[in-house]
């Protein structure tokens, strides 16, 4: 059975010729998960973090059906509608500074992909054309097509077999140490005038190993790309929307990107949308007599009806309870009882920021082993490389989220 299974699927990451038992997931409310053979999963990653107020949330299912009715989709090439005007003014107004220019798309790394291509033609369009690199850091992920896959770090990422076929970027350590500032600083005076932007995941680098940084690394990073002249894009894929605490990562440091990416949860987890936000100055460099300065994008699916419809929806729903005071609580949860995973010896650190748990391993011997080991324990936590992480809804039970940290423990101490 499990074989003719998979007979025509192909997973993402996964070395088919030893996966021969996925699960079958058959229905999702909340935070379980249930199979095809009744087991019922606690989630503890809320698919990727896109189910930010839980699966299946009637609020949103409602919406989306009542679109369904009127126009599940229509192009976006010289015709727009009412989803896409009533999400683009509501993003508009919940972000920070003028960040009020909204390009929609349908996937994160599409839309870095138009943040890069943005922050290259700006500078094109003022026949500055030398700007043309972006500075990114060791430890991000931005996406998985190739032009993301170049600002992804080299080494430690998922895609360093592509390297030596990748557009060269520049990848730099983060500025979080005085002399890391300085070499920063020291690179930027010789590299800027090659350089159209700064791009980074603020607060968390996600992906790449949830890694977490001060929000001081912000204001440096916006205070260096003022003085060079140099563009700064945030990658709040999966940062944004309230995950570390703050609604955007970039409140906490009060500070306004030029370009923000918004993805993953912005649909509240039930269709594939993302989006691509510019400040006003970044827009207006794209106004001109000339047809060809013109933005040149435009995915055939941007700005799904139904997926504009779904970000509605979760966009009200976070105006609808205490988001913000259910994260605090995540957060003193997993602080409190992921902390017994220190003692053990295979674990290296165990950090929490917002509804993010993480515990750190010195190294996962047997990865496909300790999978199993946590679906024994009916939960579904995915680790990866070292790290075995948490990402729940925020619409999470405390015995929900107890039964997740209390299966982590047991499985790594056994
Ligand atoms: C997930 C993610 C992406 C890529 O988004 P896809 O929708 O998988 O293409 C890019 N950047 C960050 C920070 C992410 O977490």
């Amino acid at each position: 059975m499990s074989g003719s299974m998979l007979k025509n699927i192909w997973l993402p990451y996964t070395q088919m010729q030893t996966c021969n038992n996925p699960v079958i997931a058959q229905t999702t409310k909340g935070s379980v998960i249930t199979l095809q053979d009744g087991t019922e999963l606690i989630d503890g990653i809320a698919s990727w973090w896109t189910a930010c107020h839980g699966y299946n949330h009637p609020y949103i299912a409602d919406h989306v059906q009542k679109q369904l009715q009127k126009m599940p989709h229509i192009m976006f090439g010289g015709i727009i509608h009412e989803p896409a005007i009533t999400l683009s003014a509501k993003l508009a107004e919940l972000l920070p500074g003028d960040l009020n220019k909204v390009f929609f798309t349908e996937s994160g790394s599409v839309a870095v992909e138009v943040a890069m291509k943005m922050a290259i033609q700006f500078w094109l369009n003022q026949n500055k054309i030398e700007k043309t690199k972006i500075l990114s850091f060791y430890g991000g992920y931005h996406g998985d097509t190739m032009a993301t896959m170049a600002v992804c770090d080299p080494e430690e990422g998922m895609h360093h077999l592509f390297k030596d076929v990748l557009p060269h970027q520049h990848i730099i350590q983060l500025p979080t140490t005085q002399e890391l500032r300085q070499q920063f600083s020291d690179f930027l005076e010789k590299h800027h005038h090659e350089i159209a932007a700064i791009l980074m995941e603020p607060l968390v680098q996600g992906a790449g190993g949830m890694l977490f940084h001060d929000p001081e690394q912000l204001s440096f990073l916006r205070q260096q790309a003022d003085h060079y002249n140099i563009l700064l894009i945030f990658d709040e894929i999966f940062t944004g929307l309230g995950r570390t605490g703050s609604f955007f990562a970039c409140n906490q440091a009060d500070i306004v990107p030029d370009i923000i990416i918004l993805s993953k949860a912005l649909s509240g987890g039930t269709m594939a949308l993302a989006a691509t936000i510019a400040r006003e100055c970044i827009f207006d460099g794209f106004l001109s007599d000339k047809e060809s300065h013109a933005l040149m994008h435009g995915p055939t699916f941007m700005a799904n009806p139904l997926a504009c419809s779904c970000a509605n929806a979760s966009l009200n729903l976070f105006e609808q309870y205490d988001w913000a005071s259910n994260v605090k609580n995540i957060e003193a949860q997993l602080t409190q009882e992921l902390a017994a995973c220190l003692k053990l010896d295979i674990v290296k650190d165990v950090r929490v920021k917002g509804a993010i748990g993480v515990v750190e391993l010195h190294k996962i011997d047997n990865m496909n082993l300790l999978k199993n080991k946590l679906l024994e324990h009916k939960v579904w936590i995915r680790p990866f490389r070292n790290i075995v992480y948490l990402t729940p809804a925020f619409t999470i039970t405390t015995a929900e989220l107890s039964q997740l940290t209390r299966a982590i423990y047991d499985v790594l101490s056994s």
